[in-house]
């Protein structure tokens, strides 16, 4: 009979292994993320690096079914951070040493949203002297769009495929231009092109999900050789199309526990790369995101939008930390992280040996 051993053994893992490794109990569970543990430890040693994360804004022309700021939900109040808002937490982020940052947003692709977006990339850069490392989640743009933003600055990009099953995909978006599938891959492949490293991801445990999908989920990862991952459970969130399926989800402890085997397995297969512990973990578990840190994850994104539009992100319910002030955060998370084990480390860009090893590749997907 197969155990994990064997499959642990092996040089890749196929999708009957990942089924196995996703089903693990017990004595096979914990080998399994210590596995993984070890792994992350001997490659990029067991350290931990910072993203501080800015939201920006939550206007979105999109309809995302399981959304809290789509662009449908009218019971949500919209905000943009102004320019010097932004600054100001770029200068907390490089006074406090984070070494890079995040600026996500709802999706917008019109002329106004992308040259502030450039003007605010340059003047990050100007401010650190070129020290702040930025990557841009913001969405699905053109491949012009893309490179705009790369000349300007910016060096990482994460778009999350959020299924890489085609029907999935088509079951939790609208079914129009502006939801494809085919757009999504095609924006995956243009922010490589444009030069950036590539972060994308799924989100765990959606309606009418099965562990076959994420199963194919990580082989979709591997095959398009991503350099970062950012994956999460998904979570309700009432002003939602989604929502009407809240009886059929697995419990919010199991959602959990599939994403740490999916970060662990994760790593087993892709070793070298970034892996964030995502801040959805942390809706369900306190200690979710020191947890996935714990069995292999990387990167840690420290929210440190002003208190006071915090609440209005919200992508899915009880998300933290969302009457907190930067300060606050960074210090807890630091004694967080050295509470289990692991150690911050400041003032990197942190990126991975996967990213600098496959820099001269042209890897097309
Ligand atoms: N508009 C950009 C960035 C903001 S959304 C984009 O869509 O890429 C960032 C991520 O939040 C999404 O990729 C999605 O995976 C996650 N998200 C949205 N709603 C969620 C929910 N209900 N539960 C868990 N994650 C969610
Ligand atoms: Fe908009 Fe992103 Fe939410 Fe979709 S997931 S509705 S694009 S913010």
């Amino acid at each position: 009979m197969k155990t994990i051993r064997d499959i642990l053994q092996k040089e890749s893992l196929e999708k009957q292994d990942i089924l196995y490794l996703l089903q693990t109990k017990d004595e096979e569970r914990k080998i399994l993320f210590e596995t993984s543990r070890e792994l992350r430890d001997r490659l990029l040693g067991n350290q931990v690096y910072l993203r501080g994360l800015i939201e920006y804004s939550n206007v979105c022309n999109k309809d995302c079914y399981y959304c809290g700021i789509r662009h449908s939900n009218r019971n949500q109040k919209r905000y943009v951070l102004s320019d010097e808002e932004v600054i100001e937490c770029a200068k907390f982020a490089y006074e406090n040493q984070y070494g890079s940052i995040v600026i996500q947003s709802g999706e917008r692709t019109d002329e106004i949203f992308i040259s502030r977006i450039s003007a605010i990339i340059r003047e990050i850069k100007k401010l650190s002297q070129g020290n702040l490392g930025i990557t841009l989640s913001l969405g699905e743009q053109t491949l012009e769009t893309y490179q705009q933003w790369f000349e300007a600055g910016a060096h990482r990009y994460l778009l999350r495929i959020e299924s890489s099953n085609k029907e999935l995909y088509a079951k939790i978006h609208p079914s129009n231009k502006l939801h494809s599938f085919e757009k999504r891959v095609e924006a995956l492949r243009n922010i490589r092109k444009a030069g950036f490293q590539l972060g994308t991801g799924v989100m765990i445990g959606m309606p009418f999900q099965t562990l076959d999908d994420l199963a194919e989920d990580l082989l979709f990862l591997q095959k398009i050789d991503v350099d970062m991952v950012g994956m999460g459970p998904y979570i309700e969130h009432c002003d939602t199309p989604l929502y009407a399926f809240k009886d059929t989800l697995l419990p919010k402890k199991e959602r959990l526990e599939l994403t740490f085997k999916m970060i662990s397995i994760l790593r087993i297969m892709m070793k070298d790369i970034n892996i964030a512990a995502t801040t959805a973990l942390q809706a369900i578990d306190p200690m979710g995101r020191e947890k996935a840190i714990k069995i292999g994850a990387n990167v840690i994104m420290p929210n440190i939008t002003p208190g006071n539009v915090r609440k209005n992100y919200k992508l899915y319910e009880d998300k933290p930390c969302t009457d907190e002030t930067p300060g606050e955060c960074t210090e807890c998370l630091d004694a967080r992280i050295q509470m289990i084990g692991s150690k911050i480390s400041y003032n990197q860009w942190g990126d991975t040996p996967h990213f600098k090893k496959n820099r001269e590749n042209e890897r097309v997907f």
